[in-house]
């Protein structure tokens, strides 16, 4: 798997720091540090993708398995609805650049998103 050697979320993945709470052959799960919800996951490729925006058709299984352990993890977390957010980009929240999918849950959610 492609790693970039600055990127925190590639160390989290390769298990330099952090913990994750699940991982195969294609995406890793972790906890976020900054929990915006009483359940707040992250769930990323393990290889380096930057963005949204670098998903292309060669990638849309890594998209939806990245989908489903969402839903597998709200599953075992007894979440029954939560948000799912993926920021693209500074001005749409993104500060970590590399793919990542936050899980929500244990509260309720306005809308529209600040
Ligand atoms: P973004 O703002 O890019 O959509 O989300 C990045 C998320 O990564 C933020 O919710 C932030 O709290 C989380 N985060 C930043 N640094 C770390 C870290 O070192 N460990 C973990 N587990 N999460 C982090
Ligand atoms: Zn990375």
């Amino acid at each position: 798997m492609s790693k970039a050697d600055d990127c925190l979320f590639c160390r989290i993945v390769a298990g330099e720091v952090g913990t994750l709470i699940f991982a195969d052959d294609e995406v890793a799960a972790f906890e976020d540090i900054n929990p915006q919800a009483p359940h707040h996951l992250l769930v990323v490729p393990r290889q380096h993708i930057a963005t949204a925006a670098e998903l292309s058709p060669a990638r849309e299984a890594l998209a939806g398995r990245l989908l489903t352990t969402a839903a597998r993890l709200a599953r075992e977390r007894h979440m029954p609805d939560y948000r799912l957010v993926m920021n693209c980009g500074a001005q749409a929240g993104q500060s970590v650049f590399h793919l990542h999918l936050h899980v929500l849950g244990g509260r309720s959610f306005g809308w529209p998103p600040g």
